[in-house]
């Protein structure tokens, strides 16, 4: 399990193709909640959204290393629609 501090900076990658926010930050890309555009918490019942404690999906909960992003980039398995 990742712990993501508020005090490190966050970069915003964009949209995936499931229409969800990607971010990084300390080398470590996560899915943000639609609801509060925050990261995935871990709860009894599951993943939740860390600002508002809404259930999200498990999947959500996932995390890469950057380096592992990038390949994931590269050999398209995943695209990014950059933020509008
Ligand atoms: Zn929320």
């Amino acid at each position: 399990m990742v712990r993501i501090t508020p005090a490190q900076p966050v970069t915003i990658h964009g949209r995936d193709a499931h229409d969800r926010l990607i971010a990084e930050s300390d080398g470590i890309v996560y899915v943000l909640t639609d609801c509060c555009e925050a990261s995935v918490t871990g709860t009894v019942d599951g993943a939740a959204c860390r600002a508002c404690y809404r259930p999200v999906p498990d999947s959500m909960g996932m995390a890469w290393t950057s380096a592992e992003w990038a390949e994931g980039i590269r050999s398209g398995v995943v695209s990014i629609t950059p933020r509008a």
